[in-house]
């Protein structure tokens, strides 16, 4: 499943598109929109950051630091103290 998601300007509501995206870490990257109405015009900078993990992943970069969703740390000690 994937989630198509429209960014909309802060001032006037009307729809923005990215102009550019710049990487700052492995987790986090900044994107630059731009309003689409011309008598606006507003231009503004997002930061995208990766803020915590649902699942871990097989390739793991040891480099990577995100905490683990709450929910998922308890259901894998849930799983670890279950008697075999
Ligand atoms: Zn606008």
């Amino acid at each position: 499943m994937s989630l198509r998601i429209i960014i909309r300007c802060p001032h006037c509501k009307s729809r923005a598109v990215a102009r550019s995206s710049q990487e700052k870490t492995a987790t986090m990257r900044e994107i630059t929109y731009q309003c689409t109405d011309v008598e606006c015009g507003y231009t503004y900078v997002t930061s995208l950051e990766i803020v915590r993990g649902l699942s871990p992943s097989g390739k793991p970069n040891t480099a990577v630091r995100v905490p683990m969703s709450q929910h998922i740390k308890e259901r894998v000690m849930q799983q670890m103290l279950l008697p075999v």
